[in-house]
């Protein structure tokens, strides 16, 4: 078998085209989507997560206005969420991570605003999503259930996650519940994990391991969903060993070009989704 390749760049297009007359329609109401993204340090891959956001964005005319913050308090981050939640020129808000040591993240959860929170990272949001009501829901969960669903309905499957991070498996966890899938969430101290993962009908894969998920691990036939970032000898790579994976599998997402691209429109879908709601 060779795995059908879940192709995230073309759907992220497909999607951003839909994008443009949405944007077309609130420039011509005198509102412009605007994105605030607090930059907590000057971290390469938080840099590099900016600027990709930063070129997508101003592609379909929304805007980008930044807070960069070196060696900022928890206080001083969520002194700009504050302001940021009080303008209306301001359609969401982001804190880009990783965060430098010493910030305190469950308060920054709770200084951001429903209405803006446009990669349901806040308090207010994750609730709403545990509650069944989702509001904005983290783009890279959002974004692996909309790849997965591409190569069929979830409903009734055995759906496994490997990784149970607020910004991956938690929510995914959640969002395919409410799809009426069957799952479970592995993470680090989960045993036979490899077992669990070969009873996969889907299997998700956020880990942070790079070339982790083997042939071995997967079910033949399954739908695998690498969500997995890994810089390896200069080369971006995900969680599964794509060679070995796709002889087995039925469909996978590939790093790059699979859940990034499309993580990306949908943190921008939601951004425009925020300003149209503030129009009203
Ligand atoms: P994270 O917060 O570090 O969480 C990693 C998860 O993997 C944790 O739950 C951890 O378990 C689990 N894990 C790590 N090693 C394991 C092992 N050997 N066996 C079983 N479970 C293990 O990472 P994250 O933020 O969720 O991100 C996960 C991956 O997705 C990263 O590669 C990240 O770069 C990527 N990502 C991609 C996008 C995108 O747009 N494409 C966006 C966000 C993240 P414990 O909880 O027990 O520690």
């Amino acid at each position: 078998m060779t795995a059908r390749l879940l192709d995230g760049t073309a759907l992220a297009h497909a999607r951003r085209s839909k994008l443009v007359t949405r944007v077309a329609k609130l420039h011509s109401c005198g509102m412009i989507p605007r994105l605030g993204v607090v930059l907590p340090s000057r971290d390469d891959a938080a840099l590099s997560y900016f600027r990709a956001k930063v070129r997508a964005a101003e592609k379909l005319g929304i805007e980008v206005e930044s807070s960069v913050m070196d060696a900022p308090t928890t206080q001083q981050i969520v002194d700009c969420i504050q302001a940021w939640s009080e303008d209306e020129a301001i359609s969401g808000i982001i804190v880009e991570t990783p965060l430098p040591e010493g910030i305190d993240m469950q308060t920054i959860r709770e200084a951001l605003p429903a209405s803006k929170d446009v990669d349901g990272a806040g308090i207010e949001s994750l609730g709403r999503l545990l509650s069944g009501k989702p509001s904005f829901v983290a783009a890279t969960a959002e974004a692996a259930l909309v790849l997965a669903e591409t190569a069929g309905s979830v409903a009734g499957k055995h759906a496994v996650i490997i990784g149970r991070s607020l910004v991956v498996g938690r929510p995914l966890a959640l969002l395919l519940l409410e799809r009426d899938a069957t799952v479970t969430v592995c993470h680090s101290k989960t045993q036979d994990l490899s077992g669990i993962a070969q009873q996969a009908e889907l299997l998700f894969v956020a880990m942070g391991r790079a070339g982790f998920v083997t042939a071995g691990m997967v079910q033949p036939g399954a739908i695998v969903i690498d969500v997995g970032t890994n810089i390896v000898e200069g080369k971006l790579v995900g969680d599964v060993d794509a060679r070995a994976v796709e002889s087995v599998a039925a469909a996978l997402s590939p790093v790059p070009g699979g859940v990034g691209p499309l993580t990306t429109t949908i943190l921008l879908e939601h951004v425009v989704q925020a300003a149209e709601a503030a129009v009203g």
